[in-house]
């Protein structure tokens, strides 16, 4: 068998042209949705990643602004302007990039974050409304693995998915929106004794760990659907996920590729989610 490509690219244009729409609704009723991304320091990769959110979000008709400060910013600073941006109407999403300078405590920024702004979905009290299945902001990686997922018509009813990794970010709450759609759910980790033999049970596999070649072919059922979060990069230096692609795509039914699978999904929620800011906001 040969997998079939779940496109994070073409989704994404799909799901992005409905933001432009539904922003365009909301402009005219004088609401431009408003992203505020914040930059700490010159850590090359938050660089571009910031780059990329504040471009997306142009391109979709939302406002975006984009600022940096410099590595030396106290905690403090950073605090009393995380308070600014919650109080400023035209800002409905704030992101603060991660990894955060080594002297400030990047949970206490979070933290600071209005959950009614808290478009990235780190704030504790996202994570308490997903897991209590109460109305809130999806961390958006995992609700774009959610979308991959819908986008094939896949019912998780009744399903075993095991999620390969437990950060807070992409594992955990993506166990949880799995169960929300009443899969049963393993996740595994480093202490995890036989992967192999947890992921030959899965129907759907979810490998975020950030390790090259975590999920060999051999280690997946035939006709399982496998969605790569990883990020990494080969002897070459070209981006790869933590999935044996060539390998598992002749077992796997449908799978995401690395680059063009998840990574277009999680910027293209994170507007989605400022988009719904905007809407609540607006009622
Ligand atoms: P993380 O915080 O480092 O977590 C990695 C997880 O993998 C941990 O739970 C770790 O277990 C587990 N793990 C490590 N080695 C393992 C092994 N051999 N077998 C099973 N589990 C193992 O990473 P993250 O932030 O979740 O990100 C994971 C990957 O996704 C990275 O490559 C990251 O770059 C990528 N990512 C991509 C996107 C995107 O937009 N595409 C977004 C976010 C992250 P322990 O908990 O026991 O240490």
């Amino acid at each position: 068998m040969t997998a079939q490509l779940i496109d994070g690219n073409a989704l994404s244009q799909q799901l992005r042209t409905q933001v432009a729409t539904r922003a365009q609704a909301l402009k005219a009723k004088g609401i431009t949705p408003g992203l505020a991304v914040v930059l700490v320091g010159e850590n090359p990769a938050s660089q571009v990643y910031v780059r990329n959110k504040v471009k997306a979000c142009l391109d979709a008709g939302l406002h975006s602004v984009l600022e940096k400060y410099d590595a030396s910013m106290t905690e403090a600073a950073l605090l009393e302007r995380v308070e600014g941006m919650n109080k400023d109407p035209s800002i409905h999403g704030i992101l603060v990039q991660l990894p955060l300078p080594a002297h400030i405590d990047a949970q206490k920024v979070i933290e600071a974050i209005s959950p009614a702004k808290d478009v990235d979905g780190f704030h504790i009290a996202s994570a308490g409304a997903l897991m209590t299945g109460m109305p809130g902001f999806w961390p958006c990686t995992p609700y774009g693995c959610m979308k991959m997922l819908e986008s094939i018509g896949y019912d998780l009813k009744g399903k075993h998915a095991v999620v390969i990794g437990r950060s807070n970010i992409v594992g955990k709450p993506m166990a949880l929106m799995l169960l929300q759609k009443n899969a049963t759910v393993t996740i595994c980790h480093s202490a995890t004794p036989d992967l192999k033999a947890m992921t030959l049970q899965a129907d759907v596999i979810v490998a975020a760990v950030g390790k090259r070649n975590v999920l060999t072919a051999d280690m997946v059922k035939p006709g399982a659907v496998v969605l790569d979060v990883g990020m990494n990069r080969n002897e070459e230096g070209k981006l790869c996920g933590d999935v044996d692609f060539d390998g598992v795509k002749e077992v796997a039914s449908y799978i995401t590729p690395v680059p063009g699978g998840v990574g277009p999904m999680t910027i293209t929620m994170l507007l989605v989610n400022t988009l719904e800011a905007a809407e609540s906001a607006s009622n």
